[in-house]
Order: structure tokens, then C-alpha cells, then sequence
């Protein structure tokens, strides 16, 4: 029986996965060891909505605590200054939406473009986040948005959170592993002590010392379909700019570039590829479209996973687990399906050794991890906005692995529902169809069933558009919104962000 947990690690992995644990299992011990000369890695502020379901749902973190804490900001996509013509990735599902009677969904009006495809989009158009109350001043607050966090605001309130759930915090380095019969016994730090325990979490980000270095496990990696390995992060403190409701993800000749907003400062973040351009290049480029950036700093990545997250009694879980670029923001939304996925697989293998559980476990994570990294790949193969070497790179040799068969099935369907549960079962998918379909018609992928809409279709399309505008028009700005939620009399409605387990 597993009785006694110790994460090696203390950042965002690490303090998510402690408090995941000792809130679903509180008689578990749970201890975390973090090293207080490498510190954390400092870089990882958009999400997406899963890391809401997880925070105010799964971990039962009431939002009001959260937001005096961490101050997020809010989020209701991406826009993307990609393709023919920039575009909003929304989290809203907006390619649900069908035209009556006929039941076509409304992609097939978007072959031109997705402006104001439904009121969020139009919202992030307008700079708006959320729409205005028909009743009052206060906004119609929608479950379907994100947050913007500064990673060291949120790893100091998930020191805090830990400390009221009774997780131990123990500052050291690690000098050697023990293992007896592929499992791991103990860890010896450098200061002399040994720490033994029943069950490993490897949360020490890019080292993956125990997952990686200590077990051995192959690492596949992502190069054939990511070919980008380095960022140059930096940022300014906010003057006069408006506090946007999403992240920008910018086309730039050798990769792509980030900003995400928080209330008192932007934060933008160039990731390159070095073959195709140097630490100095990337930098000049990067200066040349953000003339306040302060310092910054160059962050390398290898994108890929390891063959296995779950081996013997070690879980891997955050950077340790895998890594692909910031250009979804999936990073804090993988660190909460794994906390979830291993949480849960103790509770329902009753804390016990499992090995169908685990190896299941195993299989799920790995599939997270490969979708994600199929979503990407369509981003570079069908970014026709700039022809450098990289972006030529990109179109002729980026794989799509699993993404392959959804590109065909669009090319000759169009962005059709009818065959989800084939294509790509939604209850498994992170993204689900409609965030290829969007990022395929964005980027003006052509599909062989342009000519689908009827003379009606197109005035009830042009109907919709124009209310979706009009709901924009109206919405709150950012600012607005979270003057709202700090107020000391707004309710938050129990059970507004539900648990997805
Ligand atoms: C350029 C870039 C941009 C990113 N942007 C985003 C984003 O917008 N959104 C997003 O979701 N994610 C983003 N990420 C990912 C983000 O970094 C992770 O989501 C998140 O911070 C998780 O980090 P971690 O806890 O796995 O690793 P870390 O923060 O690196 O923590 C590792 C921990 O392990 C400890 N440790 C390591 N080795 C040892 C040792 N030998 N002994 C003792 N302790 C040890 C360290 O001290 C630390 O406490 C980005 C990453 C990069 C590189």
C-alpha cells in the first residue's frame, strides 16, 4: 500500500502534483525536495481553460482565494498573426455551431474568414473579455476562458497552498538515486540525508533526473515535426498598452513569437529555431519588434517525451515528463491532466501496486503528449505567412503523424462533425475537431466543399455575425472584468468550474 509520496521537484509540477495528492488522498505523506541553488525554471504564464477545471474543480480551489493571491489575468484564446489573414483561436467551440434547418455547421461560411464566428470571437476582436450583463454593470463571467500567471506568483502561492495541506517542503540537491528491483528505494541528497518513500514523482523539470537519469527511459523525440529548440524570453512594465483578453502568437522568420498580458507588465517571448538562426539574429529581430524589452535571456528546449511516464513506482510529471514549445499553452494544461490521470489511477487502483492501472495510465499520458504534438505540427506545415528558409522548411518537411488523416479527410470534407468519433474521439482529445478545423480554415487550408452553403445559409450566417459583433461591441475590457472579481462583493456561483475527472 502506498502510504508515503516524495516529488523531487518544486516548481509549478511539483507543488501541483503534492497538492493534487494530498487533497484526494489526505493520510497520504507527501513530501517535496527542491533545490534551492537551481532554482525553478521561471518561464510558463498562459494557459487554457483545463488548468481552471483543475485549479477551482479538481483541486478545490475557491477562485476568490486565487485571485488575490496570484492576480491572473484573463484569456479568451489565442490570436494568431498566421496564415493568409490573422485569426482568434478561442476555447469556445465555435465550430459547433450549425445553421437550421439544414444542421451544416457554420465552418463552411468560413472559407474567407472566422471574423466574429460567435460572440467570444468577436469579443477578442473588440478587446473585450467578457459580455455585460443585460441586469447591471457586472459581467456575464464565462467558464471557457483562460489565465495569463507570472510563474513565480504562482509557485510562491502553491508554497503556501502546500503548507495548509500539510505537504512537507525540503530544500536540497540530489546526490544519488537507490534502486533495488527496477523500482526506486530512496533518494540521498547531497547534505547526507536518505529519503526513502513507497511512490517517486519526478517533478525536476528539463534534468528529469529520476524518469530520465536515474531509470534510463528512451526519450522519442518531436524534431521531425517541431523544429524550434531555443526562446528568447523578455518583457516591460506596462505603460499605456491595453491589457488584451488573449495571448499573441506572432509569425517570425525563424519560429514565432509570444505575448501574454499580465496587469502590470507584457511579456513576450521569441521561439527560434537555430538552425536557421542565431542567438544574436533571433535577439536583433526580437529587439527590432519590442523596442521596451528590458534584459533577456535564452531559454533551450528539446521537444519530445520520454517513452514512458509511469515506470515501476516513479511518475514523471511537467518539463520531466516532455516539453513542446508554448504555442498552445499546453504545458500547465498537460501538468494538470497528468496530476489528475495519476490521482485518480491511485484512488481507483485503491493505493495500491497496479500494473493494468499503470500501464493504461502510461498509454494516456503518452497520447496527450502525441496530440499535442500533431496540433502544432499542422500550425508550421500551413503557415503560409512568410516565405524565409524556415517557413519554407516547414511546408515541405514538418510530419503530422497523427494529424495526417484529419488534414486529408478536411481537404476533401471540409470542416464536418460527421465522423468525430472516428477521427478523433472527443472524449480522449484535448483540442477535439474543431481545433484543427479552426487552425485549418485560419490558415486557408482549401477543402473540396466550399460551394456547400445555401442563399439561406449565408443570410443566417450574415445574421450571426452581425450579432456576435454587436455582443463585442458591448463586452467589458480586461481591466473592467477583474475590477469585478476582486470586488469584495462579487459571488462566485458553487460548482462554476466543475471537475473534468
Ligand atoms: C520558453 C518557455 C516558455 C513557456 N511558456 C509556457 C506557457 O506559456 N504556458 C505553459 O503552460 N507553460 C509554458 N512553459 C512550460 C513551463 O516551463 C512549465 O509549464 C512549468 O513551469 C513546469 O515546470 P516544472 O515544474 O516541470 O519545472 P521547473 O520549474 O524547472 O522545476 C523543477 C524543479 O526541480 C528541482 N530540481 C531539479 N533538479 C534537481 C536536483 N538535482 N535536486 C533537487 N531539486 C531539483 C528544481 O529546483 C525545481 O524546483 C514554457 C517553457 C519554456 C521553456
Amino acid at each position: 500500500m502506498i502510504q508515503d509520496v516524495l516529488i523531487l521537484g518544486g516548481g509549478t509540477a511539483g507543488f501541483f502534483m503534492a497538492a493534487s495528492l494530498k487533497t484526494h488522498h489526505p493520510r497520504l505523506r507527501v513530501r517535496v525536495v527542491r533545490s534551492p541553488t537551481l532554482g525553478i525554471i521561471g518561464v510558463g504564464e498562459g494557459s487554457t481553460t483545463d488548468l481552471l477545471r483543475f485549479l477551482h474543480g479538481f483541486l478545490r480551489v475557491p477562485p476568490e482565494e486565487f485571485y488575490r493571491a496570484v492576480k491572473p489575468s484573463l484569456k479568451l484564446g489565442i490570436k494568431f498573426l498566421w496564415g493568409k489573414e490573422d485569426y482568434h483561436y478561442t476555447f469556445s467551440g465555435a465550430l459547433r455551431q450549425k445553421f437550421e434547418p439544414s444542421g451544416t455547421p457554420v465552418g463552411f461560411a468560413c472559407g474567407e474568414s472566422l471574423a466574429d464566428v460567435d460572440a467570444v470571437t468577436s469579443l477578442m476582436a473588440a478587446g473585450k473579455v467578457f459580455p455585460r450583463s443585460p441586469e447591471g454593470p457586472w459581467p456575464l463571467v464565462n467558464p471557457t476562458v483562460g489565465y495569463h500567471i507570472e510563474n513565480a506568483e504562482l509557485v510562491a502561492w502553491l508554497e503556501a497552498h502546500a503548507a495548509k495541506l500539510g505537504i512537507e517542503v525540503i530544500d536540497g540537491d540530489l546526490a544519488s538515486v537507490e534502486q533495488a528491483d527496477g523500482e526506486i528505494q530512496a533518494l540521498r541528497l547531497q547534505d547526507g540525508q536518505r529519503l526513502a518513500a513507497d511512490f517517486f514523482v519526478d517533478a525536476s523539470g528539463f534534468r528529469a533526473e529520476l524518469i530520465g537519469k536515474a531509470l534510463g527511459t528512451p526519450f522519442i523525440s518531436y524534431a521531425d515535426s517541431l523544429f524550434c529548440d531555443k526562446a528568447v524570453v523578455g518583457g516591460w512594465a506596462r505603460t499605456d498598452e491595453p491589457l488584451l483578453p488573449y495571448t499573441t502568437a506572432e509569425t517570425m522568420s525563424a519560429g514565432w513569437a509570444w505575448q501574454i498580458e499580465h496587469p502590470g507588465r507584457i511579456n513576450r517571448g521569441y521561439v527560434y529555431c537555430s538552425r536557421f538562426q542565431s542567438d544574436a539574429e533571433a535577439e536583433a529581430e526580437f529587439r527590432a519588434k519590442n523596442p521596451k524589452v528590458g534584459p533577456t535571456r535564452v531559454v533551450p528546449f528539446v521537444p519530445g517525451r520520454y517513452a514512458h511516464q509511469w515506470v515501476g513506482n516513479v511518475f514523471a510529471v511537467g518539463n520531466a515528463a516532455g516539453f513542446v514549445e508554448p504555442l498552445e499553452a499546453t504545458s500547465l494544461l498537460c501538468i494538470a491532466h497528468e496530476c489528475r490521470f495519476l490521482t485518480t489511477a491511485l484512488a481507483e487502483g485503491g493505493l495500491r501496486k497496479n500494473h493494468s492501472m499503470r500501464a493504461s495510465t502510461d498509454r494516456l499520458c503518452g497520447r496527450l503528449w502525441d496530440e499535442i504534438r500533431d496540433f502544432l505540427a499542422i500550425h508550421y506545415r500551413f503557415n503560409q505567412r512568410l516565405d524565409t528558409p524556415f517557413w519554407r522548411h516547414c511546408r515541405e518537411h514538418v510530419a503530422l503523424h497523427g494529424a495526417q488523416r484529419l488534414v486529408e479527410f478536411y481537404q476533401e470534407n471540409g470542416p464536418t462533425f460527421c465522423l468525430e468519433v472516428e477521427l478523433l474521439t472527443p472524449a480522449q482529445s484535448i483540442f477535439q475537431l474543431e481545433g484543427f478545423w479552426l487552425h485549418l480554415l485560419g490558415m486557408g487550408v482549401p477543402h473540396g466543399r466550399e460551394d456547400r452553403l445555401s442563399a439561406a445559409e449565408r443570410a443566417q450566417w450574415a445574421t450571426l455575425r452581425a450579432a456576435n459583433r454587436a455582443v463585442g461591441a458591448q463586452g467589458l475590457t480586461v481591466e473592467e472584468a477583474l475590477r469585478v472579481l476582486h470586488d469584495p462583493r462579487w459571488r462566485w456561483t458553487p460548482g462554476f468550474y466543475k471537475d473534468i475527472a
